[in-house]
Formats: C-alpha cells, sequence, structure tokens
C-alpha cells in the first residue's frame, strides 16, 4: 500500500469515526505515512555518484589505512561485470582496479576473450579499500562494502559476472566451497550468470592454473556468443547451485582456506 492510499484511508476511518461519534467532523492532524514500496533506488542512482560515495566512505575500518579508494572502471552498459577481491598497492596509489601486475594479465586474459574495460566490461572489487598488507577482506568488511557492488550491479546489469578468485566467489554465492571447485561452472547471482575462475595472481604464482583458467575463459565467452543469450535479461542456461545460500552477497562463509586465490 502507498502512503497515499494509506492516508486515504486512515482520512475515511476518522469521518467514519466522526460520523458515528460526535455525527460533526473533529479537527485532525495532518498524517505523515512513509511509503511501504521500495524506491527505485537505480532510477535517481549513478555510477559517479557511487564512485563519490566510495571515495568519501568510512564504513569499515579500511578506510583508516587507504591512500585511494577504488570505486571500479569500465563501460557502463558491460556484457561482463569482473570482480575481484580488494585494491592491492598499485590500486590503492592510484584509486583504479587492477592495474598492477595481476591486472595486467587480467587485462590479457579479456583480451583474448574479446573483452575489455574500455568498450564492454566493467572491473571492481568486493571492498574498495586496500586491506592492510593484502590480506583478506574481514566479513564486517565485505558487508560494510556490499552495498556499493549492489547500486553497481543494478546499474550495469551486466550479461554475466566474471568473479576472479576465491574471496569474491565465496562472497556473492555464500558458500564456503574453494574456487577450485566452484570455477568454470555457471551458477546464477540475482539473475545473472556467474562464473568463478581463478585470480590472475594466482596464475601469476602458479602456471599450471593458466591452462584451467583459459577453459573457463572459453566458457564465458561461448555463453556471451550463444543466440540465446543475446537479449538483455535472458540468463536461461545451465547454472550449477551451491545451495540455499545461492544469490545472496553474504559476508557469512568467507573463511580462509587452503585455496588457491
Ligand atoms: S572498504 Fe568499502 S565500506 Fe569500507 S571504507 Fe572502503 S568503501 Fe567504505
Amino acid at each position: 500500500m502507498t502512503g497515499d492510499e494509506k492516508k486515504q484511508l486512515l482520512q475515511f476511518l476518522d469521518l467514519a469515526s466522526d460520523f458515528l461519534g460526535t455525527g460533526y467532523r473533529g479537527e485532525r492532524e495532518e498524517y505523515h505515512i512513509d511509503d511501504d514500496r521500495p524506491r527505485d533506488v537505480a532510477g535517481s542512482d549513478s555510477l559517479e555518484a557511487i564512485a563519490e560515495e566510495v571515495r568519501a566512505c568510512q564504513a569499515c575500518k579500511l578506510c583508516q589505512g587507504r591512500h585511494q579508494a577504488v570505486p571500479g572502471e569500465g563501460v557502463s552498459q558491460p556484457l561482463v561485470m569482473v570482480i575481484g577481491e580488494g585494491p592491492g598497492a598499485d590500486e590503492d596509489s592510484t584509486g583504479r582496479p587492477f592495474v598492477g601486475r595481476a591486472g595486467q594479465l587480467l587485462d590479457k586474459m579479456l583480451a583474448a576473450i574479446n573483452l575489455d574495460r574500455n568498450t564492454n566490461c566493467f572491473i571492481a572489487n568486493v571492498v574498495k579499500c586496500r586491506p592492510p598488507n593484502n590480506r583478506d577482506p574481514e566479513q564486517d568488511e565485505i558487508a560494510a562494502c556490499a552495498p556499493f557492488l549492489q547500486r553497481q550491479l543494478a546499474l550495469l546489469k551486466p550479461r554475466a559476472i566474471l568473479t576472479v578468485g576465491r574471496v569474491p566467489t565465496q562472497a556473492l554465492l555464500g558458500t564456503a566451497e574453494g574456487i577450485s571447485r566452484l570455477r568454470g561452472r555457471f551458477f546464477e547471482y540475482q539473475g545473472i550468470h556467474l562464473l568463478p575462475t581463478y585470480h590472475p595472481s594466482a596464475l601469476l604464482r602458479d602456471e599450471g592454473l593458466k591452462r584451467p583458467a583459459w577453459e573457463d575463459l572459453k566458457q564465458l565467452r561461448a555463453f556471451l556468443n550463444s543466440p540465446d543469450n543475446n537479449s538483455p535479461g535472458n540468463n536461461s542456461g545451465n547454472i550449477g547451485g551451491v545451495g540455499s545460500n545461492r544469490g545472496a552477497l553474504s559476508a557469512e562463509n568467507t573463511k580462509p582456506s587452503e585455496e588457491q586465490n
């Protein structure tokens, strides 16, 4: 029920009460009633507004050690949103995502399947400020930062999400399963196909992971090429699942594991 509808109903009940009681209309204070319906946040939101808020944000302790927050970058109507864990030293000093060695490798990986942050991708992280000494973001930090990612997703509406590494994959899917078991399988996140793969820094540490990562990227390209998936919002296809938490950006179950990033 909208606020106006509630107000009209209350005014009607007042009238009925006056008529049945005193027989004439009494004086009433103006009602101030909130609307039940969720606001259309995306309708008044923008990537620039989110970036401004991120740069000023002090919602978690990561703000204390950052030089620059890293809101994310890319095109406003991307085919793919790439989601990583958090900024490293290079990103913290430039304010841009994935610009260090791992970022350069990510750019090459994306280019191999005709994706590029300047033409058809948007790249962001689950936390927008650098965790000290590149430690994993903690659950409260992921939870505090989640609204920014949600707002970005609501605006970007990508056809697919590529999570790189264990932390963003577990955070979005709400699972503690390791990345080696999750990678290469499509999941659904808020109606969007989500494909996990290894973080490029893991590939830099272990050359043996490059082949499975390449297989994952080919799967993503095949999905994007499929005519069944060419209409906006059409995300039908083979989708895996990881249990009842699927589809929630959950700060739970993001325990560190022995898995590769
Ligand atoms: S990590 Fe996110 S929630 Fe924490 S201070 Fe930075 S922008 Fe705010």
